[in-house]
């Protein structure tokens, strides 16, 4: 006979998106105190759309700015160049050769563009390369704001926006019901990252994490005497999905993240980790 464990977490990935790699995974999901959200795909759809495109140099207009940009992110796989990319194809612009492509992890993205020096980077890297913010700089809440610098030089931004997933607020709400604690920690920016936490109700968020601090963070939690979850998409969350008491690695990201992780969420869904837990408790209930 099949055991009832493994008949359950079958039904689990049939029905509710979830595939789970390690069935110790799926028996101490009833144990959960604290899940750990990225942001990017898993909280909110993942697609970016460029809102706006700002130039701080008069010698660069607009969609020569962007152009620019585009050819360091035709070479990531970041939904922010996904974002990027398809705004410069609707202008049909020509998206030209980049050498020396170079990710900075968590930070954005460097290479060589017709002669020049180019990096499009997250608000973080310019503070901590001691480069000021524009003035009459202006984002909304819920915009991811990258900056293009050309040989050092600040000389403009492109602001992108992403939705909540519908799913999310009640997938919350309901992990609050249970007594269980989300956080909120991603690379992108405060503003952001302080927007969806509230609208969502979560506890807490930690904005413009580098990947090193992420597996700092789920120590650190873990030191309080909680028990994590982590979601996670990316090469950069693998060492943190890894020190989760049960890392789930979000269906779009990459091979590593899976590899690393003990359940693979399918479809990005929130909802999809509700019923994990309640399905592990309502299971492991009858069982004792
Ligand atoms: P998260 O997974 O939480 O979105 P990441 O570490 O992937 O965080 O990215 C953090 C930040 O680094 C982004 O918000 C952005 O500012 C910057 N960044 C990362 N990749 C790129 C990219 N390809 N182009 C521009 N900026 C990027
Ligand atoms: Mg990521």
């Amino acid at each position: 006979a099949v055991p009832l464990v493994v008949a359950k977490s079958t039904a689990l990935s049939a029905k509710h998106g979830l595939l789970i790699k390690n069935r110790t995974a799926f028996e101490n999901a009833r144990k959960i105190t604290t899940i750990v959200f990225d942001k990017t795909g898993t909280l909110t759809v993942g697609k970016f759309e460029v809102s706006k495109v700002v130039s701080l140099d008069k010698d660069i207009k607009e969609n020569e700015l962007i152009r620019l940009a585009s050819a360091l992110e035709q070479k990531s796989e970041h939904p922010i160049a996904t974002g990027i990319l398809k705004k410069v194809k609707e202008l049909k612009l020509p998206i030209p050769e980049a050498g020396n492509f170079k990710a900075i992890t968590g930070q954005g993205v460097e290479a060589i563009v017709e002669g020049k020096k180019l990096l499009v980077v997250s608000p973080g890297y310019l503070t901590e390369n001691k480069l000021t913010l524009p003035d009459g700089f202006t984002a909304n809440d819920t915009e991811t704001v990258v900056f293009v610098l050309i040989d050092q030089k600040l000389v403009g931004y492109i602001a992108l926006s992403d939705e909540i997933r519908p799913e999310s607020a009640d997938a919350i709400k309901t992990l609050k019901a249970e007594n269980i604690k989300s956080i909120l920690l991603t690379g992108d920016n405060t503003k952001v990252a302080a927007s969806v936490s509230k609208t969502l109700g979560m506890d807490t968020f930690i904005a413009e994490v580098l990947p090193h601090e992420k597996l700092e963070k789920i120590k650190e939690l873990q030191s309080k005497g909680e028990f994590v979850a982590m979601t996670g998409d990316g090469v950069n969350d693998a060492p943190a999905l890894a020190q989760a008491d049960i890392g789930i690695a979000v269906g779009s990201g990459s091979d590593i993240a899976a590899e690393t992780a003990g359940i693979v969420l399918v479809n990005s869904n929130p909802k999809d980790i509700v019923s994990l837990i309640l399905f592990g408790k309502a299971t492991y209930r009858k069982m004792i």
